[in-house]
């Protein structure tokens, strides 16, 4: 834990961070030798960790990356951060992320961007990268993110890590600061699939306080692991995902290399098809900003987080406060949001998105009819520089066209690391049948 601390600081440019915690850590570490010395420790006993911003955590500021929340100390944990901290796992920091998790490059962040450690004029991808950036730079063997659209998946690809969105409903959401509720997921991100399956089994399970959460036994996805073998092991190649318009040309090839060698394990590899693809982006578009706009009312400048100075009035403290307090892309997410929501238009846009969000889910019902896996890129590009693409909301929504649909199916799906491009990570995608992370994690342990 204290090289940990002290690798932090002296990376500090990274801007991996927005809190680090030294004395609380070096307390739990403490507290972890000692159950070690009685006999009492687990595998993640003593290990030093780093939370999302978006998590809560009890006495410790808790910003999701932004102004509103800058001031907002928590008077209690996050459900993940309760669990890994039972599992005896240290925390060390809390991770910079995109303004409310609102983001594909960590550049929305009130706290400024994050670097990527391969290259430091690049991005780190988002919106959880100062987890991907801490756990690429070898800061912390792991580390927490939640991805609503991505966000744990394509900054892992683009940092050279690992990272796993779990099944909707396997992680409980509580403590977890709400984006767009029906697709957020907390997951681990980490430098293997094997470090992966022990975070997550601590992880995963039943929570009351969060109604979506699924109560379904816990596996030891760690000891799974042994059990699972590449040979025969069937293997979907989307034909959408590599056609694609704006997909790298080196990123396509390291996919493809990664292909071949789950094809010399003895798997079974078979192009397929996902055919309402190219909707997954505009039906999140509309779902996400819209259940975005009604989650981020709870910030008015009158319970907690950013008020305004001296308003005049209810009107002018909720305006200012706002105002204020949230930055441009969460402005843009919240007003595209009420418009869909609004009386005469949630039927064009918001009710004719959960149809075509349906079609999405029915075209990955029909692909696991045939397959165990789904394997393609996890982003179109490997790490682009800071600034290339923050003028052009559009440019940065397409960096998620090969996750966001997965979100959309509730369906579980982890990026590892293929290979490179020009120099740069390139991320290896894998999608798995609802509740079927064992598998997944056991595909990408037997490619590492
Ligand atoms: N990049 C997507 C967005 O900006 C997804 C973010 C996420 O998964 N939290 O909404």
């Amino acid at each position: 834990t204290s090289a940990v601390l002290e690798a932090i600081e002296q990376t500090a440019s990274l801007n991996a961070f927005i809190s680090v915690t030294p004395e609380a850590a070096l307390a739990e570490a403490r507290a972890a030798d000692a159950a070690r010395a009685r006999g009492d420790a687990g595998p993640l006993t003593g290990i030093p960790i780093a939370h999302k911003d978006i998590f809560c955590t009890e006495g410790v500021r808790t910003s999701c990356g932004s102004q509103m929340l800058d001031n907002f100390v928590p008077p209690y944990d996050a459900h993940v951060v309760e669990r890994l901290r039972e599992a005896g796992a240290v925390m060390v920091g809390k991770t910079n992320m995109d303004e409310f998790a609102m983001g594909s490059s960590n550049e929305t962040s009130w706290y400024g961007a994050v670097r990527n450690p391969w290259d430091t004029t690049t991005v780190p991808g988002g919106s959880s990268g100062g987890s991907a950036a801490a756990v690429a730079a070898r800061l912390v063997p792991a580390a927490t993110g939640t991805d609503t659209g991505g966000s744990i998946r394509q900054p892992a690809a683009l940092t050279g890590t690992c990272g796993l969105k779990p099944t909707y409903g396997r992680v409980s959401r509580y403590g977890m600061i709400a984006f767009a509720s029906s697709l957020d997921q907390a997951g681990p991100m980490a430098t293997t699939a094997e470090d992966m399956a022990l975070l997550l089994s601590a992880m995963a399970g039943f929570d009351p306080r969060d109604s979506t959460c699924v109560d379904q036994p816990v596996p030891d996805y760690r000891a799974a692991l042994a059990g699972q073998d590449l040979k025969g092991l069937r293997v979907g190649l989307p034909k959408e995902y590599f056609e694609a318009e704006g997909v790298d040309s080196e990123v396509s090839r390291a996919v493809e290399e990664a292909v071949a060698v789950f094809r010399d394990a003895g798997a079974e590899v078979r192009e397929i098809s996902l055919p309402n693809t190219s909707l997954a982006v505009p039906v999140y578009y509309v779902i996400a900003p819209a259940e975005a706009s009604s989650n981020l009312s709870r910030f008015d400048g009158v319970r907690y987080g950013h008020r305004c100075a001296d308003p005049v009035d209810l009107e002018d403290l909720y305006k200012r406060s706002r105002g204020e307090g949230f930055g441009e892309e969460v402005k843009r997410r919240i007003m595209v949001g009420t418009y869909a929501l609004s009386a005469g238009y949630y039927d064009a846009y918001y009710l004719k998105a959960q149809q075509v969000r349906r079609m999405i889910r029915d075209d990955f019902t029909r692909a696991f009819e045939t397959v165990d896996v789904i394997a393609g890129p996890t982003a179109p590009s490997t790490a682009f520089a800071l600034g290339a693409k923050a003028d052009d909301p559009v440019q940065m929504y397409l960096s998620d066209i090969f996750t966001i649909a997965t979100n959309l199916a509730g369906l579980p799906a982890l990026s590892i690391p293929a290979g490179f491009g020009g120099g740069r990570p390139v991320g290896l995608q894998l999608i798995g049948n609802h509740f079927d992370e064992g598998r997944l994690l056991g595909a990408a342990h037997g490619f590492q």
